[in-house]
């Protein structure tokens, strides 16, 4: 599904690590961070040990807690609203735009305006049930997501944010180097996190990153990824409830010299992902992922298809997989999982086109060192799939086609 990309520059500074004395808490971890400081033009970069682990902080420098509420988006890796929980806060789903799959802009607004005003209005936001937690609260924050690489429409959603003195959390995890209206993903909120997993366009291994330019932000994220240690205080003094969320310097090493190769590898992936575009045109029933006219930088973080309604997305996952290729359905809603279902009582149709984009979406096998000759097989294999996994409308009921296949 998806590969790194790894060679001698991040053997090199692995290797320069692996013969100093600092494996953690070295300097190694301090280049990565001002790099990156420099790359995204934020005043401070701190690194933590996933991306995971940056959305926890940056919602605890947000102050969420008990029963806090933070708006987000039901179609994301579920992380994003994991996070969420770590707090013991609560989650507000606000549905997706169907073409860019991001949060809606109108929708978030007028779900932040809603629960301002409490009452019938905020309860249409709420889950049917919260087992267990505590009494529910106020908005906290907003976290929109970037999925797949492109950019949420932020600036809709920072001033409804700002108007309610809300701060935002970019989830900007799968959207490195990606640009809105010219400026890059993770500069438009109060906070950003990246996450460099190695199916990532630029990977530590396990890793991530919140970049943020509030100085306040920046000492207690450092604080919190290290135990609550403060930066005046020892080693041995601890101001606060924190964690071991350190990135090891040789993670960041590996980081250093991805960061430093960011732009060549995001242009590998785009020649990928347009490969794979121009093949998918002559191929019935399938569409690309489309890109916004303001997403005037695409990161390709993984390459999705969607499907024409009639074609059964799972019997093709398999056809595909007994010809070697693997897919996912990136992404089954957060919403609909066992663990948000139990606790919230969700149910089907409560985000309909999230729920529409997880029915239909498809992540074909991506990374920048696909040939040409891999992508034929793919879009030749993927082709004969469609063409025999039609749904069959016998009567009213709907059968699907994975019998045919
Ligand atoms: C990858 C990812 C994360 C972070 O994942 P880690 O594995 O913890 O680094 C968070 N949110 C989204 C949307 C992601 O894709």
């Amino acid at each position: 599904m998806a590969a790194p990309d790894i060679t001698s520059d991040e053997r090199a500074l692995v290797d320069e690590v692996l013969r100093s004395p600092s494996l953690s808490c070295g300097p190694m971890v301090e280049r990565f961070e001002a790099e990156w400081g420099e790359r995204l033009g934020t005043r401070f970069a701190v690194a933590v040990s996933s991306g995971t682990a940056g959305l926890h902080v940056a919602l605890i420098a947000a102050d969420v807690a008990d029963g806090d509420l933070v708006v987000t988006s039901p179609f994301s890796f579920v992380a994003s609203a994991n996070a969420v929980l770590y707090q013991r806060a609560l989650p507000i789903f606000v549905d997706i735009d169907p073409v860019t799959l991001n949060i809606d802009p109108a929708g978030l607004a007028q779900a932040l305006d809603d629960l301002e005003q409490g009452g019938e209005r905020a309860r249409r936001w709420l889950p049917r049930t919260n087992v267990g937690e505590a009494p529910v609260k106020r908005v906290k924050a907003v976290l929109p997501v970037h999925v797949f690489g492109q950019p949420a429409e932020m600036r809709p959603i920072v001033t409804a944010a700002r108007s309610q003195g809300v701060p935002v959390i970019e989830d900007a995890c799968e959207a490195v180097g990606a640009e809105h209206d010219g400026q890059l993903a993770g500069t438009f909120g109060d906070a950003a996190v990246f996450g460099f997993y190695p199916n990532k366009q630029i990977t530590t291994g396990e890793g991530g990153l919140v970049a943020t330019n509030n100085p306040e932000w920046a000492s207690l994220l450092r604080s919190l990824r290290n135990q609550g240690r403060d930066e005046n205080g020892g080693w041995l003094h601890y101001a606060r409830l924190g964690y071991n969320y350190r990135l090891d310097d040789m993670s960041a090493a590996i980081g250093l010299a991805q960061l430093r190769r960011l732009d060549a590898l995001l242009a590998a992936r785009e020649k990928v992902a347009t490969g794979y575009t121009e093949r998918l045109a002559h191929v019935a029933d399938v569409r690309p992922l489309q890109v916004a006219p303001a997403t005037t930088r695409m990161s390709w973080f993984v390459y999705v298809v969607r499907f024409a309604p009639h074609i059964d997305r799972d019997a093709v996952i398999s056809m595909l997989d007994n010809d070697g290729v693997p897919s996912r359905p990136y992404f089954p809603p957060i919403h609909l999982q066992p663990v948000y279902r139990e606790r919230f009582g969700y149910r089907e149709g409560d985000f309909p086109h999230a729920e529409a984009a997880g029915r239909s979406t498809l992540a074909l096998p991506f990374h920048g060192q696909l040939t040409d000759e891999q992508l034929d097989y793919v879009v030749k294999r993927l082709a004969a799939a469609v063409n025999r996994c039609h749904r069959t409308r016998l009567g009213d009921d709907v059968v699907s086609g994975a019998a045919i296949c």
